[in-house]
């Protein structure tokens, strides 16, 4: 990723997983550039060479077919699910499948983070990975990874 080509990595969960809290992980201590313009609902973050681009899926269905402009050209996509968010994994789980259908999205890598890992009676990424199916997807190459975007654990 450290070269000098751009990189587009999208991140995508429902509003509440953690998404935000994620990225900024990522970007601690580091000088970002955010253009919350784009999209009504779409925020871009830029770290030297790579674009983050942000939303939130689920319950905004209408501003869902402009998201498809987004997904060309993105090598990686970051699913953050709330793991004590058991009422909605079957939205996350109806958006993740569409996303990975998608044309444009064919070579993408994903990652899933069983966010929240610090709270008592979440889901395990064991579980999570079981209600979603994840051991049926053969045409991408994914990975669940368990954290804690309070603290970066994980
Ligand atoms: P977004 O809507 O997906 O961008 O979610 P945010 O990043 O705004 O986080 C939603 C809420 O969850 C905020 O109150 C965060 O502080 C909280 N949160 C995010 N990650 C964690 C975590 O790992 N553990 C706990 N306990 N709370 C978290």
């Amino acid at each position: 990723l450290f070269t000098n080509e751009e990189h587009k990595i999208i991140i995508v969960g429902l509003d509440n997983a953690g998404k935000t809290t994620i990225l900024y992980q990522f970007l601690m201590n580091e000088v970002v550039h955010t253009s919350p313009t784009i999209g009504s609902n779409v925020e871009e973050v830029v770290w030297k060479n790579i674009h983050f681009l942000m939303w939130d899926i689920g319950g905004q269905e209408s501003l869902r077919a402009s998201w498809n402009t987004y997904y060309t050209n993105s090598e990686f996509v970051i699913m953050v699910i709330d793991s004590t968010d058991r009422e909605r994994l079957s939205i996350t789980k109806e958006e993740l499948y569409k996303m990975l259908a998608h044309e444009d999205l064919r070579k993408a890598a994903v990652l899933i983070y069983a966010n929240k890992q610090d709270i008592k009676g979440c889901l395990s990424p064991a579980e999570i990975s079981q209600q979603l199916n994840l051991t049926a997807v053969k045409d991408h190459v994914w990975h669940i990874q368990a954290c804690c975007g309070l603290t970066g654990e994980g």
